[in-house]
């Protein structure tokens, strides 16, 4: 288990004679190939089929397909051995299309193919995304009775995965008697990739189970799944496995710590890891500026962007996401606009609509509607950019700018008719400004479009395991339990001072149209659950896939009150940290 390739086909006899020798040495360069070519046809050694494969190998590792090709073509009744040997090289050395066209040829010219000539041909067909093509090729490798070589069989997971087709690579997965450390990470990050986190930390463990040594490979797949539904317990156990064992904390690795770190909402954690690294490249510099700008932190953004700038790489785009966006959700006006100016006059990079976003978001949450509206139409004026216009049209909501909210949120809409969201904020708006006729009249037309709202969720990790619930969810078996104590909970807020919000706004997510529902948002019960099973002074860490309400936002305050507890979230946009019935974001997200 664990080495990647199956055993080649046997060589040809003559694979040693020093006309092979003399290839060798000349090695994958095209000039001295072709000399040694022309001398073998001089000397008469130039139709030796062991000799011309190997040349043509050679050819192909010096990106030469064009020479390779004419190779091939002065070969006559090309065997099985010279096919194996091309459709393996084109794959290995990214000419996938010529690898299936070989691949083709052998099969039309009646020779089988082996185990070899289906692991690198299936590649292809992952490396091309040439999907019905490489089914095609499942059903030879069943006709020819491959079906059951785990390295044919860990080719195709992988293939399956990147076919974005789960279901039928766990199948494949599944049946394999003999399961590779290639296949289970195929599967596992093919799950993680697919956002399908859960399901990647399920197989994680089954494979602990079957006693698989997993590799680094393995750990960054995992640690990317705990960082999507913040699993802090099991990263951390990855973490310490991975000291424990020695296994050597590269780049790749060390940049998925820190990421699973800061998304669990252990920022210092990641810090130190992020210190300890030996190298850091800029995806590395970048994960760590933006787990500062998820928890809020603005100024350790800007300070660790200008250490980046004196001492790291050269930022990337997305460094300048991360950075902009920290400065908006922290109010840094200045710095921003400092940041978006070095973007273009000293790094060259031309912002795109991701940074034109945090920018306009930036000026919009300061309140500087008119600067933020100028910025929209100053910069977005060739490309329809509705991600801008909705960052608009939040500060419009934030400070209660309705009619040009609503002017906004028109344009929105026309630019962009089938976003549900759109509808959602135009009906808000109009909720908001008062005009209850438009409110019907947008509710009706989403309606028609059967435009369908996200569904909201919130997970929350206890002992390891990762609890996951909807609104007014009643799947687990402890829902008696955990509507009575949240019950009891918002009773307990009620006498301190919460008031549930009753402003007749649709939100982001299907759940939360009636009273009734707004009680039991997902994150009230996750919060609830999480109360019930931890002990006093463990901190509550839920993670929601959708924005979070402003009555959820309003209610936590409250429970951590009543319940003397530390309670983080992680929404979609940032994280906050309630605690003695404040939160970190100041109520500014
Ligand atoms: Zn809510
Ligand atoms: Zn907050």
């Amino acid at each position: 288990m664990g080495a990647k390739q199956p055993p080649k086909p046997h060589h040809p006899p003559t694979s040693h004679s020093p006309a092979y020798e003399v290839l060798l040495r000349a090695g994958p360069r095209l000039k001295p190939l072709q000399q040694v070519h022309a001398h073998l046809i001089v000397s008469g050694s130039g139709r030796s089929r062991a000799l011309l494969t190997k040349l043509l190998t050679l050819a192909c590792a010096a990106g030469s397909i064009g020479y390779t090709h004419r190779l091939f073509l002065s070969v006559s009744n090309p065997d099985s051995f010279l096919f194996n040997s091309l459709i393996t090289v084109t794959s290995k050395f990214n000419f996938p299309l010529d690898s299936i066209l070989y691949y083709r040829r052998m099969v039309s010219a009646n020779i089988s193919p082996c185990n070899y000539n289906f692991t690198a041909v299936i590649k292809s067909c992952a490396d091309l995304s040439a999907f019905g093509i490489g089914r095609g090729i499942h059903n030879h490798v069943i006709v020819y009775g491959f079906g059951s070589d785990s390295y044919v069989q860990a080719a195709l997971v992988t293939f399956y995965t990147r076919s974005y087709d789960l279901g039928v690579a766990r199948k494949v997965f599944d049946i394999m008697p003999e399961k590779t450390l290639v296949a289970w990470n195929s599967m596992i990050s093919g799950y993680e990739q697919n956002g399908f986190a859960n399901e990647a930390i399920g197989l994680f463990y089954l494979m602990k189970n079957s006693h698989v040594e997993p590799d680094s490979t393995t750990f960054v797949s995992v640690l990317a799944a705990c960082a999507q539904v913040g699993a802090s317990g099991l990263g951390c156990w990855v973490h310490e496995y991975v000291l424990v064992k020695g296994f050597e904390v590269n780049v790749v690795l060390g940049t998925a710590l820190i990421n699973m770190y800061a998304r669990c909402g252990n920022v210092i954690k990641a810090r130190e890891v992020f210190d300890s690294m030996k190298e850091k490249n800029v995806f590395a510099w970048t994960a760590m500026i933006s787990g500062y700008g998820v928890h809020g932190y603005g100024r350790q953004v800007v300070d660790l962007f200008h250490e980046m700038r004196t001492h790291g790489p050269k930022p990337n785009k997305i460094t300048f996401v991360a950075v902009l966006s920290a400065c908006a959700h922290a109010g840094l006006v200045d710095e921003g606009r400092l940041v978006l100016t070095s973007m273009e006059g000293e790094y060259g990079l031309v912002p795109g609509v991701e940074h034109h976003v945090c920018v306009v978001d930036m000026l919009g949450r300061a309140g500087l509607l008119n600067e933020a509206y100028r910025f929209i139409k100053e910069n977005t004026l060739k490309q329809p950019a509705p991600a801008v216009w909705t960052a608009m049209l939040g500060a419009c909501k934030m400070h209660k700018n309705f009619d040009l909210g609503v002017e906004v949120a028109e344009h929105l809409l026309s630019i962009d008719p089938e976003n549900p969201g759109h509808y959602v904020m135009l009906s808000n708006i109009y909720a908001l400004a008062g005009r209850m006729d438009r409110v019907e009249m947008v509710r009706n037309k989403m309606i028609g479009k059967y435009l369908r709202k996200q569904v909201g969720y919130s997970t929350i990790e206890v002992d390891h395991k990762t609890y996951m619930f909807s609104m007014g969810d009643k799947s687990h078996p402890e829902t008696t339990e955990i509507f009575q104590y949240l019950d009891d909970l918002m009773c307990k807020c009620r006498e301190t001072g919460y008031f549930p919000s009753h402003e007749f706004v649709m939100h982001e997510v299907e759940e939360e149209e009636r009273e009734y529902a707004l009680r039991y948002h997902s994150e009230k019960l996750a919060i609830a659950f999480g109360l019930l099973k931890t002990g006093h002074g463990e901190v509550i860490r839920i993670v929601k896939n959708l924005r979070m309400c402003e009555d959820c936002h309003s209610a936590i305050k409250y429970i951590s009150v009543v319940s003397d507890r530390e309670i983080i979230v992680r929404d979609k946009l940032r994280f906050h940290h309630f605690k003695d019935g404040s939160c970190s974001c100041m109520d500014y997200w």
